[in-house]
């Protein structure tokens, strides 16, 4: 493991804890009324990258109960949504913003959406450089 690659992974768990409450702050208010609900357990996956990232940071990459259906339910996803801290959870799971997410970002304060923006492209950026 390159210390290139601990230090990129590094800056992304420190954007990815400091975005959080950013992220949520569109979150809370749009998920609760989701029909459809999108943490599904195959979007939980770890994917060849998250491994990089976890492993850089010293984690195991966490095991998957292969009994359940891809498409049910996401075994992290409990009553208050999901269990996992934000940078413990696949990278999808942040940089995806549905339909209605997008929404709530468009309507809401400009300075709040751009300074999401900017971030959610910086950790583009950092996950794009950790090298499977
Ligand atoms: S992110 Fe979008 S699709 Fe996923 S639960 Fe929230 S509102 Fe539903
Ligand atoms: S956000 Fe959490 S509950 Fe949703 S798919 Fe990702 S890991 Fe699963």
């Amino acid at each position: 493991m390159s210390r290139n690659t601990v230090e990129i992974a590094g800056q992304l768990k420190g954007l990815l804890i400091r975005g959080s409450p950013l992220i949520e702050e569109y979150t809370t208010q749009t998920c609760p009324g989701c029909a459809d609900v999108c943490c599904r357990q195959k979007h939980g996956l770890f994917r060849e990258r998250d491994a990089v990232y976890l492993t850089a940071l010293g984690i195991n990459v966490p095991p998957h109960d292969e009994t359940r259906p891809p498409e049910g339910p996401c075994e992290f996803l409990g009553n208050e949504g999901c269990a996992r801290p934000r940078w413990l959870r696949p990278f999808r799971c942040t940089w995806y913003f549905c339909d209605p997410l997008l929404r709530a970002m468009n309507d809401g304060p400009r300075k709040k959406a751009r300074a999401l923006s900017a971030l959610l492209q910086e950790m583009i950026g950092l996950y794009d450089e950790l090298k499977g």
